[in-house]
This record gives structure tokens, C-alpha cells and sequence, in this order.
């Protein structure tokens, strides 16, 4: 604030009825005038004009000696800024008042200078200065505040009890929007506004930090507002002080995101979700609400990564998560957990269809074909719900059983949804309980190879089996893959598992070879073994071992595992050519292959997936399949055949090799012994009659 209020002696703005007159006689005028005066050229740091009195302020012998003057060396940077500003807020016609202390003859003197614009001769803009000395007896401290208050980079500024601006500082100025003339206007968010108001009708001091508008666009601004009387009119006015933080924002904003948020999806992650879970469960707790957790997993979406590469599951995560985004209510939160998994917190319900329904439209929603590149894609997912309070009093027991509980919609074939309910712990510690017993089934040789006929389209005789494993539990008996092979996958047993069944089948193979049957044995390889393990030299082992001939053995891998963009599949294909192995393609058409990659793998056979020979309405599939097969020069298997009209399909559709009970379901080596003789004798038998 000033110290004390001056009136010039001048009319401001000068009048310049002429500004086509030289500068000279504009100011003729002042020549004489004991105040000194001057007309500064901000442009050039030089006196353009000045009047006698002027003249003894700057020490100057003449007009020619003060206008030869280099005054720039004596400016500090923030003066020459300040200048500049002067300058073009001078164009509105706008007036300042600054003290300044100069040294005329070597003494100090303290100056009010009344500073206006003035047309140069060249028609820049100058800055004409009037000096009203200052009694040195003034009080300093006054002074040197006043000084201070030009000089700072704080901005300060000064609104009336309408809140409109009525002083700024030169900081303030030169940053503040030129038309923000209230206060309202300067802060971006009227909701801001609203606070300062509530605040300040409160208390008499506020401090807080808002974004604002500035002559360079919106800023983030810490202001501090005090109600104080003006010292001029004495009526209450706001002092604002404010300093630039953006840096510090954008710095905060920055490790914010990185903490808080998934960089795939720009979602909240696992931390920001526990926060926001943990305060809804206190307001839910105050308030008597039920709160909703929903737990998504995308189904089959590792397939589609591994099949399809990284890049494409990425892009499928970011448009899922942006369906997933748009479908919830505003007050939802929606996080990525890791992974294809998503969570849904659904604060203040108060029934829990609202929950079931929300799942529903979200499923709905994420079932809808994404176009991913040249790839359109359908993914369903699982989605479990759990409520507070009747499903977990604390946000981790509530993820927890949201988890269990899609786990639970998974394994009823993924694509539903269900809500939590304790018998599904029973089914978590069998399966905890499964994959400990499975840790002991090797050793304590619980497992049994079942072998199931391959018969040839043209011959009907049996021409090799596909080696089918078993689990024959102590306490439960026999366990089929379908219970176990996912749990050992997940778990990584699956290699240890894997290994023994190659050993055995293949010692099979070679003890059937030795008894005159050849035959050749076909083994599933899960990805994991694929993946984790020198397969090539195991299988060389194994064929080693028992001496058995590797065009015997047959490797059954799956669509997935032909991932496109690993070279190591390839690799590890080859190598499993060279040692003399045939190798199929299982449950083909279920995964993503396309022709373009399966051409260059050394593939012998394709095994068509037995739900498409099983639904009449696939036909049409199953005909593709077939020519793809041909087309690419493979094998064509035929599984789950259950009928003689099934078989003469594929027969005459032109399938090499048929599988399924319609000949005999897998059995135990003894077993199948019988049914080989039988199936042979028969044969014969049939031969012999024609
Ligand atoms: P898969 O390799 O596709 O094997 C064919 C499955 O279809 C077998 O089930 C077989 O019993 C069944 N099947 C064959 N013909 C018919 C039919 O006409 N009708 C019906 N309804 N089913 C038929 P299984 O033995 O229960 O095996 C299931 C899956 O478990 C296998 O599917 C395979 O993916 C996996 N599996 C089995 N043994 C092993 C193994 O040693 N290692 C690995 N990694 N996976 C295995
Ligand atoms: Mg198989
Ligand atoms: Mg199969």
C-alpha cells in the first residue's frame, strides 16, 4: 500500500491534442515548472526530455549531456521488466505512482514519481515522470514497505466490497489478466469462488490454492485473502497476496498420476482403489449404506495375448477399460487391479440388484466386438459381486470375496455374474487342498495314462491313441483332467506332471512296438511345459530311454501357444521336428490362429475341437476347417465322433483320422489291449467275409 496519498500536480494522461507536434513543444509547458519532469524512452534506457528542475535531479549539466546518458546500466532486470510493462499498460491510457530514491548532488532523496505514457517523436510509446520530492523525514520503514511492495514478485493486489479489482502491484500486473477486473473472474472454477465467499465470511484470513486465469492462460495460484480497511477510503477491502505455484502442481500432479494411477489405462490403481474403498466403508458405515464391490476378469484374455501379441491385448485392456469407464455412475470408482482384472466400488446402495444390474450392463457392455487393427474381437468376463456389510467388514475381505466369487462365475463357464456366498471358501480350500495332494500324486504314484483309439477314415483299423491322464485319489477317487490340469497349470505342477506323462507314453508306445502293434501315441502338451522346459531334449530322453522311434510320438499343442510374435516358438518347433516328432494342433478353431501363421510352423496335423463336430449348426465351420487342412497340406483329426452319422460326415468331408466314443472312450493300457485285439479280430473277421 502506498504510505500516503498524492494527487499529481499534472493532469494525467498528459493531454496531447497534438500528437503530430514534436514532443518539444508538448512539453514546452513543463519547462519552467519547479517539480522536475522528464519523458523517459523505456526503449532505449535514455532521458529523451527533461525540464531544468529534472535536469538538477539527474546531476546534469544540459539536455544533450542527460539524453547521451546510458541509464540501462543501472537498471536492475526486474526495473527494465517493470518498464515494459509500464509501457504497454500505458496504452489503456492507465497511470502509476512508485517512490524511488535517487541521488541528486550525492544526497538521497525519496521521490514520489507519477508515471503516464507520452508519444515519442518517432511515435514509440515514452513514459513522461513527474517527481514530487518527499520529505526524508517520512518513516523509513513506511518507505522501504512501500518499496518493497513495487519491487517483490509476490502479487499483490487490492479488491473493493464488490469484490472489483483496485490496486495491483507491478508483479501483480504483469501477470494478471487484463481483463480480470474482479475477483470472481480471476478464478477459474466458480465453485472456488463460492468457497472463498464461505470462507471469508467466516474468518477474516484464507489461504488456499486455485486455478486461475492469467494474461498467459490458466496457472495454479496459492492465495492468501485478508479483510482489511483501506488506508485511502477506509472502507473494507480484500488484500490478496499470491504466488505462482504450477511448477510445484504439475511436479505433485505428475508423482500423483505415477502413484495413483494405471499408466495403460490412465485408471485408478490397487492404492488410489484401497483409499477410496476405505473412506467409502467408514461413510457407509456412519451413514447405515450398503456398499458394492465388483470384481471383472476378462475370459480367455491371456489367450488372446498370447495368440495375438502384447500390442493387440494392450489396445483390447484400454477400449475395454474405457466401456467399463463410460457404463458407471458417477459416484463409482472404477480401478485396474493388474492384469485383464477391473473393480467396480459402488458406494451409497441400499439394494443389491442395483449391483446386479450394474454387473449385468457392464457385461453386456464389454461383450460388444472391439475392432482392433485388422482384428475384431469379441471377449466376455466374469464379473463377482460382494456387499458391505454382509459379505466382509473391511475393503480387503470385501476384494477377497469379490474375487472368489468371480472365480466362481469363471468356472461356470465365464460370461455371468455372481455374488459372493460362503460355500464358495469350501471350494477355494479344496482347491488349495487339490493342489497340495497334486504336489504328492507323482511320488506317490497316483497317476494312470488312459489311451483312447485313433482310427483311419480309410481303413477303419486303429492306428495309434491319444494318451489321456488320470488321478486316481485316495480319498476321492478318480479325479478327470478337467478338474485338475487347470489347478497344475496355474500352479506350474503341469511340468513336473507333463513329464511324467511323456515318459510313460512313450514307454507305452515302445512296449506296444516291441509287441508288434505300431502305433503311434499322441501326448497333450500343456503352454507351460512348452514354454519352461527343454521340450526337444526331454522328448529325446524319453524316446531314448525306451528305445522308441520318434515317428511314433505324436505332440498335441494348442492354438495358443502359436503366438505370432515369438520367434521362440518357432525355435522350439523346429527343434522338435528334428528330433523325428510329429506335431497337432488340438481343439483347433476354438483359439486365434490365423493361415498366415500356421504356414510357417511345422505342423502335421489339426485336431478338430469336438464341440463343432457335436452341434449340427457348426457344420458349416467344420467344412472350413477341413479345406483350411487340406489347403495347408495337414492331417485332419476328427474327435468326439459319437455316431456312425458323424463319422460317415467326416468321412466323406475328407477327415484322415477319427476319435471318440463312437469307438471307444480312453482306457486303461490293459484294457485297451482287449479292445485292440477285439477291434483287429473283428476286422479280419470282416474282411474275410467280403
Ligand atoms: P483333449 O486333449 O482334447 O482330449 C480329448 C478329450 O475329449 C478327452 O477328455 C476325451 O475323453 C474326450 N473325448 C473324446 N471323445 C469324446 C466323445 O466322443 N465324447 C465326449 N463327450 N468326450 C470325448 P479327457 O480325458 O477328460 O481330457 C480332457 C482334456 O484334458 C484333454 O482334452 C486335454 O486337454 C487335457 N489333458 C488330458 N490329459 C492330459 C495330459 O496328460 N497333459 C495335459 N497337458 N493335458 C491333458
Ligand atoms: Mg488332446
Ligand atoms: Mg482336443
Amino acid at each position: 500500500m502506498t504510505p500516503k496519498s498524492r494527487q499529481s500536480e499534472l493532469q494525467y494522461p498528459l493531454q496531447e491534442p497534438d500528437t503530430t507536434a514534436s514532443l518539444e513543444s508538448r512539453v514546452a509547458i513543463l519547462t519552467d515548472l519547479l517539480t522536475p519532469c522528464w519523458v523517459f524512452d523505456i526503449d532505449n534506457s535514455s532521458v529523451a526530455w527533461s525540464n531544468k528542475a529534472g535536469l538538477e535531479v539527474w546531476n546534469a549539466e544540459s539536455q544533450s549531456e542527460l539524453q547521451n546518458r546510458d541509464m540501462s546500466a543501472d537498471m536492475s532486470p526486474a526495473v527494465t521488466r517493470r518498464l515494459k510493462q509500464y509501457q504497454e499498460d500505458f496504452i489503456t491510457g492507465q497511470t502509476f505512482t512508485e517512490f524511488w530514491t535517487l541521488y541528486p548532488k550525492g544526497n538521497p532523496v525519496t521521490y514520489f514519481m507519477h508515471y503516464s505514457g507520452v508519444t515519442l517523436d518517432d511515435g514509440r510509446l515514452g513514459m513522461l515522470v513527474e517527481a514530487t520530492s518527499e520529505d526524508r523525514e517520512n518513516d523509513s520503514a513506511t518507505l522501504r514497505s512501500a518499496q518493497a511492495l513495487m519491487h517483490t514478485s509476490v502479487m499483490i493486489t487490492m479488491y473493493n466490497d464488490s469484490f472489483d479489482l483496485v490496486y495491483c502491484n507491478p508483479a501483480a500486473r504483469a501477470v494478471i489478466n487484463g481483463n480480470t477486473q474482479s475477483l470472481k473472474e480471476h478464478l477459474v472454477n466458480d465453485g472456488d469462488w463460492e468457497s472463498v465467499v464461505n470462507a471469508l465470511e467466516a474468518q477474516a484470513e484464507y489461504t488456499a490454492e486455485f486455478l486461475v486465469n492469467t494474461a498467459k492462460g490458466e496457472a495454479w495460484h496459492q492465495l492468501n485473502f485478508q479483510r482489511s480497511p483501506d488506508s485511502t477510503t477506509g472502507r473494507v477491502t480484500l488484500l490478496v497476496s499470491e504466488v505462482d505455484i504450477t511448477m510445484r502442481r504439475v511436479a505433485e500432479e505428475r508423482a500423483h498420476s505415477l502413484a495413483y494411477l494405471d499408466t495403460l489405462t490412465g485408471l485408478p490403481n490397487r492404492t488410489l482403489l484401497n483409499e477410496a474403498l476405505d473412506r467409502e466403508i467408514t461413510f457407509a458405515r456412519t451413514s447405515n449404506k450398503r456398499l458394492a464391490v465388483l470384481f471383472i476378469d476378462l475370459d480367455r484374455f491371456k489367450i488372446i495375448n498370447d495368440s495375438l501379441g502384447h500390442g493387440v491385448g494392450d489396445e483390447l485392456l484400454k477400449k475395454a477399460s474405457q466401456v467399463l469407464k463410460n457404463k458407471v455412475r458417477s459416484t463409482d470408482t472404477i480401478a485396474r487391479l493388474g492384469g485383464d482384472e477391473f473393480l467396480v466400488l459402488m458406494p451409497g446402495i441400499t439394494d443389491t440388484s442395483t449391483a446386479h444390474e450394474m454387473a449385468t450392463r457392464l457385461l453386456e457392455s464389454v461383450g460388444v466386438p472391439f475392432t482392433l487393427g485388422s482384428h475384431e474381437l469379441r471377449v466376455s468376463s466374469s464379473i463377482g459381486i460382494s456387499i458391505f456389510p454382509d459379505d466382509g467388514g473391511n475393503g480387503e475381505t470385501l476384494i477377497k470375496h469379490a474375487d472368489i466369487a468371480m472365480y466362481s462365475a469363471k468356472e461356470a463357464g465365464g460370461d455371468c455374474v455372481t455374488r459372493f456366498n460362503p460355500g464358495m471358501m469350501q471350494d477355494l480350500k479344496k482347491r488349495l487342498q487339490l493342489d497340495v495332494d497334486l504336489r504328492r500324486a507323482i511320488e506317490r504314484q497316483e497317476f494312470e495314462l488312459y489311451y483312447q483309439p485313433r482310427v483311419s477314415a480309410d481303413s477303419g483299423d486303429i492306428i495309434g491313441v491319444e494318451a489321456l491322464i488320470r488321478w486316481f485319489h485316495p480319498e476321492r477317487g478318480l479325479i478327470n483332467p478337467a478338474d485338475f490340469i487347470s489347478v497344475a497349470e496355474e500352479t506350474g505342477m503341469i511340468v513336473e506332471i507333463g513329464h511324467w506323462v511323456l515318459d510313460e507314453a512313450v514307454r507305452q508306445c515302445a512296449e506296444w512296438n516291441n509287441l508288434g502293434m505300431s502305433l503311434s501315441v499322441s501326448v497333450n502338451v500343456s503352454s507351460r511345459q512348452f514354454n519352461s522346459t527343454q521340450l526337444a531334449e526331454q522328448v529325446l530322453n524319453a524316446l531314448a530311454k525306451s528305445n522308441c522311434p520318434a515317428y511314433l510320438l505324436e505332440l498335441e499343442i494348442t492354438e495358443s501357444m502359436l503366438v505370432r510374435e515369438t520367434t521362440n516358438v518357432l525355435q522350439t518347433l523346429n527343434e522338435l521336428r528334428d528330433t523325428g516328432v510329429k506335431i497337432s494342433v488340438d481343439d483347433f478353431g476354438t483359439g486365434y490362429s490365423s493361415l498366415s501363421y500356421l504356414k510357417d510352423f511345422p505342423l502335421n496335423k489339426l485336431k478338430i475341437d469336438r464341440t463343432f463336430i457335436m452341434n449340427e449348426d457348426q457344420k458349416a465351420l467344420v467344412e472350413m476347417i477341413v479345406s483350411l487342412g487340406k489347403m495347408l497340406k495337414l492331417g485332419l483329426v476328427a474327435e468326439g465322433i459319437e455316431s456312425s452319422e458323424q463319422r460317415d460326415w467326416l468321412s466323406a468331408l475328407g477327415c484322415d483320422e477319427f476319435q471318440g466314443y463312437y469307438f471307444s472312450k480312453p482306457l486303461p493300457a490293459k484294457d485297451f489291449l482287449i479292445y485292440f485285439q477285439k477291434h483287429t479280430d473283428t476286422r479280419e473277421a470282416l474282411a474275410t467275409l467280403h
